[in-house]
């Protein structure tokens, strides 16, 4: 049976190569081919000899993942369904803002953490994304010299701390000036709060962005939101934060999605500017995308504008993102994994 390479960072080709009683470096010419020019085709890598051709031809195969469906809206995100070869299917997002293009990732398929507010925690959890998968979804996303991808979010379905190894094969492949060479400055990676997994991320060294889905200022609320706190709370998190922020030195960012009479009031606010107080962080505001069966609805506007009022300028930077994408349950917490009618307001 032929070996699937896609997701192989350097030094798996470099040895896949060596097992085939080539030369190490053939690993970065092939690297180069596929994750540079997207060939998959190993005829057309032209500055390798027609033998070696043949035979990478013989006993490797570049896999692909399926696309089941793409959907986008008024504001030009664009959602694709994607097939993966055991017939499970995961989503990735496309959210155009400004001169910014950004790929949302997803790294598992459904997820075992049970937020209360999000679709994928409804489905449970399936099994891990490979690197391949993970990186494939950038691959087929990104066709056109037009409309290049320029920030990557690891924000799709899933967590991706606990799918830690391939996500660290995948970020290896996006950053590696002989793989992707995507900046890693304009990869973030968003974790619901696997402490551990956080410290582990700043030793390696990647300096990646990080994002903390925070939700909650209180681990009373917290728990209840996102069952993860029940094992790593706050302050565990919040130590791996400062963790994080001092190795890589970069400020992390709260992502904090507003759901109404839950988390908007004032009184959160003012928990929240005192939690942050000391980290180097930006925090994100979101409204809550309404999800079936959760029973939780998007905040007034009025407590938006006055949370956000409040918090800033006690915190150090605050915005408030619009989530894109609601129209085709393409934002954030709404991702399913499989087909959805196309209607305003459908989820
Ligand atoms: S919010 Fe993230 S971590 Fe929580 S259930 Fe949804 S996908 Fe999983």
């Amino acid at each position: 049976m032929k070996k699937d390479i896609i997701g192989y960072d350097i030094k798996m080709l470099e040895d896949t190569l060596e097992e085939l009683g080539e030369l190490r470096f053939r690993g970065r010419q092939v690297a180069n081919w596929m994750y540079k020019h997207g060939v998959r085709d190993f005829m057309k890598m032209v500055n390798i000899s027609s033998t070696l051709r043949a035979k990478l031809d013989e006993n490797l195969i570049i896999g692909k993942l399926k696309l089941a469906d793409k959907q986008s809206d008024e504001t030009g995100t664009e959602k694709f369904l994607w097939n993966l070869n055991d017939g499970e299917t995961i989503e990735s997002v496309l959210i155009p803002d400004g001169e910014r293009l950004t790929l949302c990732i997803s790294s598992q398929v459904g997820c075992p953490l049970d937020c209360q507010f999000c679709a994928t925690g409804q489905i449970g959890f399936k099994r891990n994304l490979n690197s391949g998968e993970i990186v494939n979804q950038y691959l087929q996303a990104d066709t056109s010299e037009e409309r290049r991808i320029t920030n990557i979010v690891f924000m799709g379905m899933g967590e991706p701390l606990l799918n830690y190894e391939n996500l660290l094969t995948a970020l290896r492949i996006f950053i590696s000036d002989e793989a992707i060479a995507f900046g890693a400055k304009k990869i973030t990676v968003s974790t619901s709060g696997v402490a551990p997994k956080i410290k582990k991320l700043a030793e390696e060294g990647m300096k990646t962005g990080l994002a903390f889905s925070l939700n909650a200022a209180d681990d009373k609320l917290r728990d209840k939101l996102m069952p993860i706190n029940r094992r790593y709370n706050l302050e565990d998190n919040l130590k791996a934060l400062k963790h994080y922020a001092k190795l890589s030195g970069r400020r992390v960012t709260f992502e904090y999605v507003l759901i109404k009479n839950v988390n908007d009031s004032l009184d959160d606010a003012g928990k929240l500017a005192k939690m942050v107080h000391g980290i180097p962080c930006k925090i994100n505001l979101i409204r809550y995308n309404p999800v079936d069966g959760t029973g939780f609805e998007a905040p007034d506007d009025d407590a938006v504008l006055a949370f956000r009022d409040y918090l800033y300028p006690r915190a150090p930077a605050v915005t408030l993102r619009e989530s894109k994408g609601s129209s085709i349950a393409a934002a954030c917490g709404q991702l399913r994994g499989e087909y959805v009618k196309n209607e305003l307001g459908s989820k």
